[in-house]
């Protein structure tokens, strides 16, 4: 591939220089589990995300799950969520034996709000909106039913790390935000990590005894809990990226730019950005009919790309037992056969950007 879909070994490339000193100094002092690093982190992102507490965790399905049980989601509650998301929304709703009720979503990907009341049932514990591709939900609309019903809010914000709606940032909405740091993230770590943000200082103290097993002190467990720590290395490694994650935003965002203006509108479809959004195009997503054959003719052209995602969540063989069929969803169906992610990475450069707009160009003439 001349221009993979994703480089870390080129952002390691670059950051080396920076980041090995870092990685040697946690590995030399031998302490790896809980420390000084992982109190900076969560400072930074609780300040990055506009809440008043975070906490890292091992993963953003970690933060889901462990989000989930900290709203009181029980065994036969339900969760409102969409069902174009990757497979960890819903499946987080699973693992504490809840139930996904599945909302269709907006031609920008996300839940659509109006479809959300006619979904609440009494079993409904939670609404969870997915900031997918970067851009935050309609948040107004969700945040109004979730008054009017006394819902709470959990947002999948894995991919919307300081992407903004009205100038506030993802994760800082609902009564607890989720958020990935793993490798494929726009804040990424060299692995699997994550972390929640709340306002909620209860739920920060019981996610910060959860995280740990349960553990109270050193000996004493008053509840069982996980084991879902972000160990030191990694928190080192995205205090380091932290600093930059601004930068590596607008790159992201100038790369869209490029995208919007010299894309021919006639073939592909664009969301454009609202005066309101500041999306952080962990994803850029373009909707085609020739979907299948311009992956090929792409790939013959060494352009890498991917699909997010190409089976609905309720079209999947583990959500059988939830009895959905296929029709039930139709903007996610519709647009699983038409979206393709480009490459958006910030370590593009502008000739990787005009040959890829050149070759799609070309690809419908
Ligand atoms: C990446 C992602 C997750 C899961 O995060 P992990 O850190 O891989 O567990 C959840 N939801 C969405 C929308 C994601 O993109």
């Amino acid at each position: 591939m001349k221009i993979p879909y994703i480089n870390l070994a080129l952002q390691w490339k670059k950051e080396k220089r920076f980041l090995s000193p870092i990685i040697n100094k946690v590995l030399e002092r031998g302490h790896y589990v809980f420390g000084k690093e992982v109190e900076i982190f969560e400072k930074s992102i609780s300040s990055l995300c506009q809440t008043k507490y975070a906490v890292a965790l091992n993963s953003g399905t970690d933060a889901l799950v462990l989000g989930l049980c900290l709203l009181g989601v029980r065994r036969g509650d339900e969760v409102i969520t969409p069902p174009n998301s990757f497979i960890s929304s819903t499946s987080a709703i699973t693992h504490i034996g809840a139930r996904p009720v599945f909302v269709d979503v907006l031609q920008d990907q996300n839940i659509n709000p109006k479809l959300i009341e006619r979904a609440i049932t009494k079993k409904t514990k939670a609404i969870m909106p997915v900031h997918l591709t970067g851009r935050v939900a309609e948040m107004k609309e969700i945040i109004r039913i979730s008054k009017k019903y006394g819902i709470p809010i959990i947002e999948d914000a894995a991919q919307s790390i300081n992407s903004k709606y009205y100038n506030k940032k993802a994760g800082s909405f609902g009564d607890i935000g989720c958020f990935s740091a793993h490798p494929l993230k726009n804040l990424n770590a060299y692995g699997d990590s994550g972390f929640l943000t709340t306002n909620n200082y209860l739920f920060y103290k019981k996610a910060l005894e959860m995280r740990n097993h349960g553990l109270v002190d050193r000996n004493l467990v008053k509840k069982f809990g996980f084991l879902s720590r972000m160990d030191v290395l990694q928190a080192a490694i995205l205090n380091y990226r932290i600093k930059n994650v601004d930068k590596t935003i607008e790159k992201r965002r100038d790369n869209a730019k490029f995208y919007f203006k010299y894309l021919d509108r006639k073939n592909y479809i664009l969301i454009d950005e609202k005066k309101y959004q500041y999306n952080t195009y962990h994803t850029f997503v373009i909707q085609t009919q020739e979907r299948d054959k311009l992956i090929k003719f792409l790939k013959k052209k060494g352009i890498g790309t991917a699909i997010h995602y190409p089976i609905p969540i309720h079209l999947q063989p583990a959500s059988k037992y939830l009895g959905y069929k296929k029709g039930d969803f139709p903007v996610t169906e519709q647009q699983a056969k038409t979206i393709l992610t480009l490459p958006i990475h910030q370590n593009l450069s502008k000739k990787d950007l005009e040959l890829i707009v050149n070759q799609l160009n070309k690809f419908y003439i």
